[in-house]
Formats: C-alpha cells, structure tokens, sequence
C-alpha cells in the first residue's frame, strides 16, 4: 500500500514537473545548462527607436505616421536574445516611461537565464503596468533561452508549425475610393480586416464586398455603445462572411456584452477587454474568446499561460500586435499555430523594420526554422 502510494506520488510528482517547465524536452534543457559557465552573467540593455510607418493609421480617435518604440537586448556568453516594446501613444507608455522602467531592470543579479519565472516575476515586480517594457525583457530572455537550447520556442512547445493560420490585413478607415484601392492593393491576403464603430460602418463592408467576397473580420473598438444596436449590426454582418466581431461595446459594459454574446450569430472577441491572465476568467461567459498580444500580458511566459487557460476554458483565440518591428511579431508569432485566428500585420506596415523573422508569405503566418524566436537583424541599432 505505501509502495503504490509511493509510486503514485512520484507520477504526480513527474506530471507537475512537466507542467511547470511549460512541457520542454527537459533533456536538452539539462544538456545546454551543464554546458553554460558558473560566473557568466546577463548584460541587458535598451535603446529607443521611432517606426516610420508606411501610410498614415488612422483610429476612431487619432491618427499618426510614427509609433515609438523599444529595442532591448540581452547578452549573455557571446549570444544576444532580441526584445521590443512597441508603444502606441494611445496605450499610455512613451520612450520615458519605457525608459524609466528599463533603467530599473537588473538581470546581473541571477546566474542562470533558464530561471525564466523568477526572472520575469522579478521584473513583473519592479513596478505596476508597464506591459510593453515588460515584455521587451521577456521577448528578449525568450530569444536568448531559444538560442542557448538551440531551437525556437514553436517546437519546445510541441507545436506545429504548418498549422499556422491566415493573418487578417487592416484596411483603414477611408473615402470610397480609398478603400477600393487599398481593398486591390491587399489581393494576397486572403483575410480582411476592417476598423468599425462609426456612422461609416454599412459603406465600409459594402464597398468591399463590391470588389471581392474573402472573408472580413471587424474591430470596434468599443464602439457600439447599445446592445440592440449592435446585435442589429452583427445580424447585418453575419451575412457578409464576416468571421467575428473584436470588442463590440465599451469594456466597462460587462453585463451588456455577455447579453450580447448569447445572442449574437457571430464570435465576440474581447481585446481592449483583456489584458493579462486574470482577465481570461473574467471574459469567459462575456466573450467567445481574446486577442492576446504581447504588448499586454507583458510578453511570451503570460500570453502561453493565457492561451492555455483560454483553451481549457474552451474559448475562441486571436492572436494580434501593434505596429511593431519583425521582432516582436517573430516572438509572437510563437503561439500562431494554436490559435483560431491572427491578426499579425504589425511588421508589414512600417519602412524602416530592424529584423527579418516570420513573414506573411500568400496570406499564412510563415514561422522560420531559427532557434528563440527566429529572428536575423538586417539593421544596426
Ligand atoms: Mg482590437
């Protein structure tokens, strides 16, 4: 009787083991750290960086043609892991704010990178908010532990890289016209994705559907502010192969969306709704499922625990990103074969990209076989 009891705990005991290391081939893991040096140590650094974007982004509220950003690095025995914050001015973090938070980040203290959890819960601890900053530490620690195994997160995770969805491509709020060209212009993406919540919405769709029938996916960004209104316009979508709506209503109308999510014919996604793992309970039974981006749950190690939890509570899943070099959307892009959709055009709408990692190539999420989280930098910073 204590033998078996014995054996069993030793099988929970094995089974924790494998959830706690994210489900990693823990034998290469074991190899690489023997082979690390007792006294090597993590340098980090930062740089601020400004995206030029390649046309004018428009939102409901503002437009602009830059988007700051924050390139960080991590070196540690002669092999550099790759971070970024891209801060959009609208989320409330700057180059200061950034900057301020970074300058506070000590990695010299801890001997070991593969420490990832205490690490990132340190760096977690070091101030409230700041979720880009914080995940341009992560990104990075990501990239350089991938890099020291020697394999890119997709295949430590046992994910499959061929199973890697379509990403939606934003066509902006425009004139007729406009989008008629930019709708053209966007033949090789086989999804798009429209900004909605304003008196333009029913031009915006049928002026699309006028040049092609591929299916459209459609942002609110809060703003339907009734929920018979909105169930009215998603009726409308819903004969328009549209794939689901983001964020429909304000995200204080919690009660109102849950409403609306019973009875709408198409999927609720929650974004500006969802930050952080906390919030994946707290959208289940509001929403159908969540956008996860990196730039909100403060980088890769919470966005694999969101994703996770969001599966197990059998939601919907989008993966997306802000304007943001080919780093940040190679990290993310990490996650892309076990999600429903993505939204992962960031890279494709600046000039002046840093790296080359994942790429849209026809449409698809095309992860490379690169070790961390894929990347090749083509410009000095
Ligand atoms: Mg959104």
């Amino acid at each position: 009787m204590a033998q078996n009891r014995r054996k069993f705990l030793t099988q929970v005991g094995l089974i924790g083991g494998a959830v706690m290391s994210g489900g990693l081939n823990t034998n290469i893991f074991a190899k690489k750290i023997n082979i690390t040096k007792k006294n090597s140590t993590m340098k980090f650094s930062f740089k601020p960086y400004t995206l030029e974007l390649k046309h004018v982004f428009t939102l409901a509220t503002s437009s602009r043609t830059t988007t700051p950003v924050m390139l960080t690095k991590i070196e540690y025995e002669g092999v550099t892991g790759y971070g970024e914050a891209s801060m959009p001015p609208y989320l409330g973090e700057s180059h200061e704010t950034a900057a301020k938070f970074l300058s506070k980040v000590d990695l010299a203290q801890f001997k070991d990178p593969f420490d990832m959890e205490t690490i990132l819960e340190y760096v977690d601890e070091i101030d409230t908010f700041n979720p880009a900053a914080k995940a341009s530490v992560d990104i990075a620690l990501h990239d350089l532990v991938g890099k020291l195994i020697g394999q890119p997160w997709y295949k430590m995770w046992g994910f499959n890289k061929d199973k890697t969805p379509y990403t939606s491509f934003t066509i902006g709020i425009d004139t007729k016209d406009v989008i008629i060209q930019k709708t053209k212009e966007a033949a090789e993406y086989k999804i798009l994705k429209v900004k909605l919540g304003r008196d333009t919405d029913k031009m915006l769709i049928e002026t699309i559907r006028s040049i092609t029938d591929k299916p459209i996916t459609v942002d609110v960004n809060q703003g339907w502010k009734d929920k018979f209104f909105a169930l009215d316009m998603i009726n409308w979508l819903k004969d328009k192969n549209v794939l689901y709506v983001e964020q429909p209503m304000p995200k204080e109308m919690v009660d109102d969306m849950a409403w609306l999510t019973e009875k709408s014919p198409l999927p609720t996604m929650g974004d500006e709704s969802v930050q952080r793992l906390p919030d994946v309970i707290k959208a289940h039974g509001v929403y159908s499922g969540i956008n996860i981006k990196l730039m909100k749950s403060t980088g890769l190690r919470e966005a694999f625990k969101m994703l996770n939890l969001a599966k197990a509570l059998n939601m919907k899943i989008m993966l997306g990103c802000m304007t943001e070099t080919s780093c940040a959307i190679s990290a993310a892009s990490q996650l892309a074969p076990e999600v429903h959709y993505a939204d992962l055009d960031g890279a494709l709408l600046i000039k002046n990209d840093v790296f080359e990692g994942t790429r849209i190539i026809d449409g698809k999420v095309t992860l490379t076989d690169k070790p961390g989280i894929g990347l090749t930098k083509v410009l000095p910073y």
